[in-house]
Formats: structure tokens, C-alpha cells, sequence
């Protein structure tokens, strides 16, 4: 294999050349996956996630400085008495090296997600989020200066700021739900030259996302037992799973799969009623009356309705792989949880992140892991309170604002053509 890297299809077990692939050329029901040609993984002596660009879809690298930060938890391992608690970070925490200002792991999947898109050649990105992946993405945007469509429910717009100017973003508010953004942003897409960002399909994200597994592990020293962490996708959590089997591969950190601890915060639970259920499908039992379930959640970038969960190779594959476990979290204990964390750790927390900490608590009282297993806690988010402090705050302004179930036609169609018209004469240049 001379290219860096391929796609491959655990469907149909055909692979081919990356063209920013995001399914199989055959149609399979499967989420393709990267194979590298290196099997050993190599830090390298880059910036932030790009330490480990050979297990990236990326031929170069950005010039940021945003990755995951592990260490060797004291204070918090000992008030749950465990010996081997490893944190990986993703979130502003300077003294730790903690660099990513938009405060979520959503900068790991934007990162690479812009610069692959890039090297492709493929378009502009276009992005439907409800909060913290349509921040990532617009700060890598006002980083890099790539032009991004985001696509937003109105309610959720004042979640999008930046600690850079970000001139090169398109945002769209849309007066409805996240489902309703969703259906806009596919719309917005069919103006050639826009491009799907792919979500979980996309192998730059999960590939993004799994170099906590990568970061954890080297810090460690060795593959972790348990790895524990909050899901709305999961994307997250297949995305540790293939980075374990890489790592499980190259020979040096272990044999066996870390098993997946999931969590989601109650009432909005679809995954793990799936789960508890045996069911590859998620039924809409699993969301009873769900636009009053997410409501009530304290961690809303936990509430997505239609998760990668059966399809092949993902979220339910994982967990079984893996012997994994999935936790329902109310937002009392994921308060409390969160707090016990903060004042051991001394860093705040996204709600998201106190949902995992919380897991970690009841798998500890009901020994679902032993105090001497290695675990890996991933902190999703954090230290948005010393952001803060520290940095400039940008908001990110609307450009057009459309109503739920309006089409893509007309001025707006326009509007969003001759801003496209502008990027691409920007990019040329
Ligand atoms: C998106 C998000 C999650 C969930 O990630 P998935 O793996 O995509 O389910 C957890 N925590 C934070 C802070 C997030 O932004
Ligand atoms: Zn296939």
C-alpha cells in the first residue's frame, strides 16, 4: 500500500482511495473506516492533535494547538479510591496544556474534518449543529480562514462565539428544533460546491476523536480496561474503539479491547434502553415523549434523536465488541458528580462531561470496575470559566434567519449562492 491511507467497508470488505468518501460506493449500510499504512504509532513533533497526523486522514497539518490532555489523576482517584485513573482532557486548561478555547471535543473532529476537506479539494463544508460542534467548527473556520455553512436552531445561536474573529462563516438560524436544522442544512447542500460534513460517517471525525484513545494510552503507557465516556452519537465511543484496535495492532499497548462505559443523561436515554433491550434498532419506546425529555436534560449535546447505533460498525457493534456497558444519568448525580470532580480537580466541567464523571461513580459503588483496573475518563469538556477569564469572546452573527420548514429557494437561495460566489473567489486568490 503506497497512499498513506485507505477507505475500507466492513460491509462489502472492498477498499478504495479516499475522494472525502463519506459511503460505500455499493450502498452498504456500514461506516467505512481508515486503514493506515503505518501500524505503529508514532508521535510526531506537531502541534495539538497533529502529534498523531499518521493515524489522521490528512496528508498536512494545521498550525493549531488544540489537542487532548492526559494525566494521571491524584486527587479525584483517591476520593473514588481507585490506583490507576487516567483523565483525558479536552477543554481550556492552560496549566495542563489544555488549548482548545471553545471548550468541547468538538474541536478534535473540526480539525482535521476542514483540513481533509481541504486537501481534497471537495467544496465548503456545511455543518448542522445545536451547540458546541457548530463552535468547533467555527473557530477552526476563523483559524484557518476556510470558509463553513452552519446551520443552527435560533435558540442555540448565542452558543456560537469564537476566541478569533471568524469573518469566513455562513450561519443560518433556524426557528425550530435541532431536527429542523438538520433538514435545512440538507437543503443548503444541494447548492453545488456545499458539502455535507457527514457526521459519524465521516472518518476524519471519528479518526479526530480517537486520538483521546491514542493520548490516554500513551500516557498510560498501555491500553486502558474501561473507558468511560458521555454520548449523544456515540461517535465518540466507536471512535475509541477503532483507536484501540489500531493500538491493539501495532503490538506495544496491549491485547485486549478497553471496554466501553457509555453514558446518557435521563430522561433522554435511547441508547441505553436500546441496549438494555438487546435491540440493534432504537425504537421509539426508547424515546418516550421526547421533545419533553430533552427539555429536561441537563446535558443537551446528549440528545441526539437518530444516533449511528445499528448501522455496521457502529455504536452497538462497539459496545458488544467491547463487553461494554451503557449508564442512564440523572442530572442530580451528574451535579453532584461534576462537583465532587471540580473541587478534586480544580477545573469546571461541560454538563455532558459531569455525565461520565457520574458513571464512573455508580461503576466504582457497584463494582462494575475493580479499584486497580486502568481506567480512562474522557472529559469532553471543561474550563469554560477560565475561557472566560482569559480569552476575547467573538459572537458569531446570523446571516439570514429562516422559519422551520422553509424551502432553500429564492433570496435565501441567493443569498447563501453569492456568498459561496465570494468564498470561492477568496479561495482562488
Ligand atoms: C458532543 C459531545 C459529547 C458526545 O459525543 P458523541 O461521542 O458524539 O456522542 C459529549 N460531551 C461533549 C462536551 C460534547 O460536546
Ligand atoms: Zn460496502
Amino acid at each position: 500500500m503506497r497512499e498513506k491511507y485507505l477507505l475500507s467497508c466492513p460491509g462489502c470488505g472492498r477498499t478504495f482511495s479516499d475522494r472525502y468518501t463519506l459511503d460505500c460506493p455499493s450502498g452498504c449500510d456500514a461506516l467505512l473506516r481508515t486503514v493506515y499504512a503505518e501500524r505503529r504509532l508514532i508521535p510526531r513533533d506537531l502541534p495539538g492533535i497533529f502529534r498523531y497526523k499518521d493515524w489522521l486522514p490528512i496528508e498536512g497539518h494545521l498550525g493549531i494547538d488544540a489537542g487532548a490532555v492526559s494525566y494521571e489523576s491524584v486527587a479525584f482517584a483517591r476520593e473514588l479510591g481507585l490506583s490507576h485513573l487516567t483523565v483525558t482532557f479536552s477543554g481550556y486548561w492552560p496549566e495542563r496544556g489544555g488549548r482548545m478555547e471553545t471548550c468541547s471535543f468538538k474541536e478534535l473532529e473540526a480539525q482535521p474534518t476542514v483540513l481533509r476537506l481541504r486537501e481534497k479539494g471537495a467544496g465548503v463544508l456545511q455543518v448542522s449543529s445545536a451547540g458546541n460542534t457548530g463552535r468547533a467548527f467555527c473557530q477552526v473556520s476563523g483559524l484557518t480562514g476556510a470558509p463553513v455553512v452552519v446551520v443552527v436552531p435560533a435558540a442555540a445561536a448565542g452558543r456560537l462565539w469564537t476566541t478569533v474573529p471568524a469573518e469566513n462563516v455562513c450561519l443560518i438560524t433556524v426557528d425550530g428544533d435541532y431536527s429542523d436544522s438538520i433538514t435545512f442544512g440538507r437543503e443548503v447542500c444541494t447548492l453545488p460546491g456545499i458539502v455535507p460534513e457527514g457526521g459519524a460517517k465521516n472518518v476524519a471525525r471519528r479518526d479526530g476523536m480517537g486520538t483521546v484513545m491514542l493520548d490516554g494510552t500513551l500516557a498510560a503507557g498501555r491500553l486502558p480496561d474501561a473507558y468511560f465516556q458521555a454520548v449523544g452519537s456515540g461517535t465518540g465511543g466507536i471512535a475509541a474503539w477503532e483507536a484501540a484496535e489500531r493500538l491493539i495492532a501495532d503490538g506495544r499497548f496491549g491485547s485486549r479491547l478497553p471496554a466501553l462505559h457509555l453514558s446518557q443523561n435521563l430522561p433522554f436515554v435511547p441508547m441505553v434502553r436500546a441496549w438494555e433491550a438487546g435491540r440493534r434498532e432504537i425504537a421509539a419506546e426508547d424515546m418516550p415523549e421526547a421533545g419533553a425529555s430533552i427539555a429536561r436534560v441537563s446535558a443537551d449535546v446528549l440528545t441526539n434523536r437518530h444516533p449511528p447505533w445499528g448501522v455496521r460498525g457502529g455504536v452497538y457493534d462497539a459496545l458488544a465488541a467491547s463487553g461494554g456497558r451503557m449508564y442512564a444519568v440523572s442530572n442530580d448525580d451528574a451535579r453532584s458528580a461534576g462537583r465532587l470532580f471540580e473541587e478534586a480537580e480544580e477545573i469546571d466541567l461541560d454538563p455532558a462531561a459531569a455525565v461520565a464523571v457520574a458513571s464512573l461513580v455508580r461503576a466504582v459503588e457497584e463494582g462494575f470496575v475493580e479499584p486497580d483496573e486502568h481506567i480512562l475518563l474522557n472529559v469532553t469538556g471543561g474550563g469554560y470559566q477560565r475561557a472566560a477569564e482569559d480569552l476575547d469572546r467573538y459572537p458569531v452573527e446570523p446571516f439570514v434567519r429562516v422559519a422551520a420548514g422553509e424551502a432553500f429557494e429564492g433570496d435565501i437561495r441567493d443569498a447563501v449562492r453569492a456568498w459561496l460566489a465570494e468564498q470561492e473567489v477568496a479561495i482562488r486568490a
